[in-house]
């Protein structure tokens, strides 16, 4: 059965909530609330939520996704950083026994245990909260993001919008684009539009050392129009006792070195940096890329 049976009863509660607050919904922190009932309900559909699911919703805002999550799951924590959104969850849902309420920035907070996580995002977090949910095993992300920043997950090499994020989310998820929605689904309207994607974890990640190759793609990505040549001269730069035979052995032994970053595709930058691995030594290489890992 649908969450919402309209627009019109979504709408009512928008307003009234906002208006019970006295707030003016903040673009700083992303505050434009869903006010269309088919995109609330698609959402939890493609949630497929079960009984037995712990879900994380990151800004909850005033409750309209979070509502239709908690009738559903085991489990409902909600991460929302405006104090006063926070304590209107809290009495909002306070007939749901299964909701904890975590006010404070979803970036800076350690994240629960959870198995889905089902949110319309604020925009100004897409990408390091996409980056820290990857860090975790989850089965299934519902997210809503800005239409251009979810278009980088299919970006293919060599293209405009392809880059650190395009490889990182493809070397451990499978994503979906579900749904492009309209400005007018929300309140208030922002300028853009948005996509609704699906996010599984891949079963196997075959990467060896995963903080080293995260580590390298961003080094790398810092100037992905550069060469791939430019780029490893100056991390060859960083070696506290250079060998010349060592330097050539590497620059000579690297297929990639005309290219540019941006045309690397993932398996050839997990190549890549598997050998350079190999040639540096393990050692010696987690020196040099260390101040680049988180
Ligand atoms: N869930 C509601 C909906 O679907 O309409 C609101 C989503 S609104 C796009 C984003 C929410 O995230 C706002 O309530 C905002 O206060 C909250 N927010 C903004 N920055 C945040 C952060 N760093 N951590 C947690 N919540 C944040």
């Amino acid at each position: 059965m649908d969450c919402w049976t309209s627009s019109f009863e979504l709408r009512k509660h928008v307003f009234d909530s906002l208006k019970e607050l006295n707030i003016t919904p903040s673009s700083q922190r992303g505050q434009n609330f869903l006010i269309d009932s088919k995109i609330i309900n698609f959402q939890v559909n493609q949630a497929d939520i079960q009984s037995k699911d712990v879900i994380l919703e990151i800004g909850g805002g005033i409750g309209n996704l979070s509502k239709c999550l908690a009738s559903r799951a085991k489990k409902l924590i909600i991460i929302e950083q405006d104090k006063r959104m926070a304590n209107f969850l809290t009495s909002f849902l306070k007939d749901f026994t299964n909701v904890e309420i975590i006010q404070g920035d979803a970036v800076k907070v350690d994240l629960p245990r959870f198995n889905k996580c089902i949110s319309n995002l604020p925009y100004q977090i897409s990408s390091p909260i996409t980056f820290k949910l990857l860090e975790h095993t989850f089965d299934l992300a519902v997210l809503m993001y800005q239409r251009e920043f979810a278009d980088r997950f299919f970006a293919k090499p060599g293209t405009k919008d392809y880059s650190r994020i395009s490889v990182m989310i493809n070397s451990k998820a499978n994503c979906k684009n579900l749904k492009t929605v309209k400005p007018t689904s929300f309140y208030p309207q922002p300028k853009i539009f948005s996509s609704i994607v699906s996010i599984t974890r891949k079963e196997e990640v075959n990467i060896e050392n995963y903080d080293s190759f995260s580590a390298f793609v961003r080094l790398l990505f810092t100037n992905k129009k550069k060469t791939v040549r430019t780029i490893l001269l100056n991390i060859i730069k960083r070696m506290e006792k250079r060998d010349l035979a060592v330097e050539r052995s590497i620059l000579d032994s690297l297929q990639f070195m005309d290219r540019r970053v941006f045309t690397m595709s993932l398996e050839e930058l997990v190549q890549f940096h598997k050998h350079i691995k190999k040639r540096i030594g393990e050692e010696l290489w987690l020196n040099i890329i260390s101040p680049n890992m988180k």
